[in-house]
C-alpha cells in the first residue's frame, strides 16, 4: 500500500492507523503472556431447572489484566481465535472444568452438576480437539456426562461433515452438546437431526423482551416445542425477572440461567449458594 505513490503514501504514517496497529501488537503480545502465565479466571453462572434448583453452571473466561483488571471475554475471544491462542487457551479452561467436576464427584452436594464450558469454532476446528477430550476424561475420570460443551451454529458453516464426524466421535465419549445463542445463527433446521445434540439454548435476545414483544415470545415457545419434539433440553439464557421465567415455564421450557438466578461468579460464591441451597432444605 505503502508504494503506491502520490497522496495515498502518508496514509502509511498516519498516527490513528499506527496506533491501532500497536494497540493491537500490544494486546496480542499480552494476551501471549497471558496465556503462557495462566491469568485468567473462571466465572460460574448458575443454571437451575423449574423447581429453581441449581442443576449446574456455565463457565464463563474473565482475563485478570496486571493493569487493566477483569477483561470481559468478548474483548479477546477473538483476538485468540486469529492468532490460534485460543487453543491452549480453550484447553486451560476444559481442563480447569474437568478438575472441578472430578473434585465435585466425590462430594454427594455436588456430584449432580453438570459443567457448560463454551467452544469457538476455532477450536473445534483444529484436529486435535476431540483427543484433548479423551485425554482430559481419561486423566481426571470424570462422568463425561457432567461435561456439556457449548457450541454455536456458526461452527457448521465450513466443513460440515467434518464437523458432524467430530461431534459424533466426541459424543461417543458421553460429553454431551448444547447449540448456543440458538435462534441467532444461519443453520439449517436439518442439521438438528443430523447432529448429536442434547441441548438447545434459547438466545437472551429472544428472552429480553419476552413479555412484550409477541414475536420473541412465538420464536421462544417455538424452540421449545422444536426442543420438545426431538428430544432435547431447552435451557433459557438471559432470564432476568420472575415474569419472563414464568411465561416460559408456561410454555414447557424447564432450565433457565440468567441474573434471576444469579450472574457469573468465583468458584467458591458457586459452592457457597449450592451449599446454602442444601441447607435450606
Ligand atoms: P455466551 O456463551 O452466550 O454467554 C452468555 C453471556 O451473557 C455471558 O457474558 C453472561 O455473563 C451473560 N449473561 C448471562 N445471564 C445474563 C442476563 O440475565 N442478562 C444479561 N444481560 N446478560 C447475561 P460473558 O461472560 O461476557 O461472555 C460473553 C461471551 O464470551 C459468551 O457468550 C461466549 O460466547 C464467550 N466466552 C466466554 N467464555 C468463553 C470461553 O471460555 N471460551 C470461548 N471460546 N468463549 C467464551
Ligand atoms: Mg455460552
Ligand atoms: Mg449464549
Ligand atoms: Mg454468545
Amino acid at each position: 500500500q505503502a508504494k503506491s505513490g502520490g497522496k495515498n503514501t502518508y496514509r502509511f504514517f498516519d498516527p490513528e492507523m499506527q496506533k491501532a496497529v500497536l494497540t493491537r501488537i500490544t494486546l496480542e503480545t499480552e494476551l501471549r503472556h497471558a496465556v503462557v502465565r495462566e491469568q485468567f479466571i473462571l466465572y460460574f453462572q448458575p443454571q437451575v431447572n423449574n423447581l429453581n434448583q441449581y442443576i449446574g453452571a456455565e463457565i464463563l473466561i474473565r482475563w485478570q489484566h496486571p493493569t487493566q483488571g477483569l477483561i470481559s471475554p468478548a474483548a479477546f475471544i477473538p483476538l485468540a481465535e486469529e492468532t490460534g491462542l485460543i487453543l491452549p487457551m480453550g484447553f486451560w479452561v476444559l481442563e480447569q472444568a474437568c478438575q472441578q467436576l472430578a473434585r465435585w464427584a466425590v462430594d454427594p452436594l455436588f456430584a449432580h452438576l453438570t459443567l457448560s464450558v463454551n467452544v469457538s469454532a476455532k477450536q473445534f476446528g483444529f484436529p486435535s480437539f476431540e483427543h484433548e477430550i479423551e485425554q482430559l476424561l481419561a486423566e481426571y475420570k470424570i462422568n463425561p456426562n457432567r461435561l456439556k460443551i457449548e457450541i454455536t451454529e456458526s461452527l457448521l458453516l465450513d466443513n460440515t461433515e467434518v464437523v458432524i464426524k467430530k461431534m459424533n466421535a466426541i459424543r461417543q465419549q458421553q460429553v454431551t452438546f448444547s447449540i448456543d445463542d440458538f435462534g441467532t445463527g444461519f443453520s439449517s433446521l436439518s442439521y438438528l437431526k443430523r447432529l448429536p445434540l442434547e441441548q438447545l439454548k434459547i438466545d437472551q435476545s429472544f428472552i429480553q423482551d419476552i413479555l412484550s414483544n409477541p414475536k420473541d415470545a412465538a420464536i421462544a415457545s417455538t424452540i421449545i416445542a422444536l426442543g420438545k419434539n426431538l428430544c432435547l433440553t431447552v435451557i433459557a439464557e438471559g432470564v432476568e425477572t420472575q415474569a419472563q421465567q414464568k411465561l416460559l415455564e408456561s410454555m414447557g421450557c424447564l432450565t433457565y440461567q440468567g441474573y434471576l438466578f444469579g450472574q457469573a461468579m468465583k468458584m467458591t460464591d458457586f459452592e457457597h449458594l449450592i451449599n446454602t441451597q442444601a441447607i435450606a432444605k
